[in-house]
């Protein structure tokens, strides 16, 4: 059985296949797990992308706003800067 490589699963996922091409991809994803696994994968990792440039996007926002600002200087000269409580984020 012939196997999509990274990009090509990629690419369909993005929706930048055209639809006989996305279509055959989907179809390969159904019947072969090796490739099913890779796009979960891929998933995954641009949930994780899209949290990450939310979060981003809220902190940039929060800097941007005077009140939240010094209410965020005044917690980091409390308590100091996230991370270096020396304990995880958990
Ligand atoms: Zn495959």
């Amino acid at each position: 059985m012939r196997h999509y490589d990274r990009e090509t699963i990629e690419r369909c996922m993005a929706g930048e296949l055209g639809i006989f091409r996305r279509s055959s991809v989907q179809r390969h994803l159904k019947k072969c797990p090796d490739c099913a696994r890779l796009s979960e994968e891929i998933k995954n990792e641009n949930e994780l992308l899209v949290s990450l440039r939310a979060a981003q996007k809220r902190y940039r926002n929060f800097e941007r706003d005077k009140d939240a600002s010094a209410v965020l200087s005044s917690l980091v000269s409390r308590f100091g800067a996230p991370g270096e409580t020396g304990r995880g984020s958990d």
